[in-house]
């Protein structure tokens, strides 16, 4: 019986469910496993106290992989990786004929069954959908590595996605060069009003401006950002102050186009410093007191004073030009 103490250090540990991917007899399962993790040491260690769960929760996983394949959930998969549906025969290597047999139920090929299957449910689990990468053209290769990349931050709510979903809900013909720029802005005033960074992710200064990777790498083919199929609901990720400065610098920044934007953030010294210096990375506590003094110096009081800032930008890019 277990005694509920890590067999190394003999603190107590805590149990985790986590999805966990095994290859079965060709198939893979993907099922809710349990975990021991020392509270203390944090090693992953085996007890059998979750051995019950875990060979249920695999079993129930196993024997569900034996479903059919309906049309709507093919339409489906292809609408969650905005593909086409060529793209997706090929990364499965099939073709039509026995993707037709899947859906009339002749001749089932649990393989292929399968296979469509995690990509339906489980997209978090890439390698599944790489198989025949080599298959595809390099435009189809990029539009897959982009869908991995958002089905991946979608899975994890990442913060910096979600307020991407909720900017492209709210601004219409936005350009992904421009949602990088509002995302810096927001992430520059979040510092003023909520002490600290919004996000925490990378930001690079490019020749374009500053650039967030992880939203980069989600819509590198794409001119227009495209929307998340999943309903996110905002206001229980993001608190009300946090809503309220993206709402803010969407109202004051959004309606210029992307070459006034791009001038308005190279104004700014994080990402001059940081290209001038050839340094790709800006710091984010550059970020950070760069908006500071920026409160001191334009009396940035409220949040509606986000304005102020966008004002004076435009006066030095009218000087200047
Ligand atoms: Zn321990």
């Amino acid at each position: 019986m277990n005694d509920n103490k890590c067999y190394k250090c003999n603190n107590n540990y805590k149990i985790i469910i986590r999805n966990t991917k095994r290859i079965y007899n060709n198939l893979i399962v993907i099922y809710d496993k349990k975990y021991c993790i020392c509270n203390n040491c944090n090693i992953e260690f085996f007890d059998e106290s979750v051995i019950d769960y875990n060979v249920d929760s695999f079993n129930n996983a196993y024997n569900n992989i034996f479903i059919n394949i309906t049309k709507k959930e093919i339409y489906n998969i292809i609408k969650l990786y905005n593909i086409n549906y060529n793209i997706l025969l090929k990364l499965l290597n099939t073709n039509n004929i026995l993707i037709s047999k899947l859906i009339d139920n002749n001749n089932v090929d649990k393989c292929l069954t399968n296979k469509l299957q995690c990509m339906l449910n489980s997209p978090f689990f890439t390698e599944i959908l790489l198989i025949n990468e080599n298959k595809l053209n390099g435009y189809e290769k990029k539009i897959m590595f982009n869908s991995i990349n958002r089905l991946k931050l979608e899975y994890n709510d990442s913060k910096i996605y979600v307020i991407t979903n909720y900017i492209i809900d709210k601004v219409n013909n936005l350009t992904t060069l421009s949602l990088q720029k509002l995302l810096y802005f927001i992430n520059g005033f979040s510092t003023i009003f909520n002490d600290n960074n919004i996000f925490s992710d990378n930001c690079y200064a490019w020749e374009n401006g500053p650039v967030y990777k992880t939203i980069y790498n989600c819509y590198s083919s794409y001119k227009y950002p495209v929307k998340s199929n999943k309903l996110f609901n905002y206001n229980t990720i993001l608190t009300n102050l946090e809503i309220n400065i993206i709402d803010k610098v969407i109202e004051y920044y959004s309606i210029y186009d992307d070459d006034t934007l791009v001038e308005m953030t190279h104004i700014t010294e994080p990402w001059n410093n940081a290209y001038n210096n050839n340094s790709s990375n800006i710091n984010i506590n550059d970020i950070k007191k760069y908006f500071i003094l920026c409160k001191q110096k334009y009396k940035i009081d409220k949040i509606d004073d986000i304005k102020i800032l966008a004002y004076s930008f435009l006066n030095i890019i009218n000087n200047n030009n």
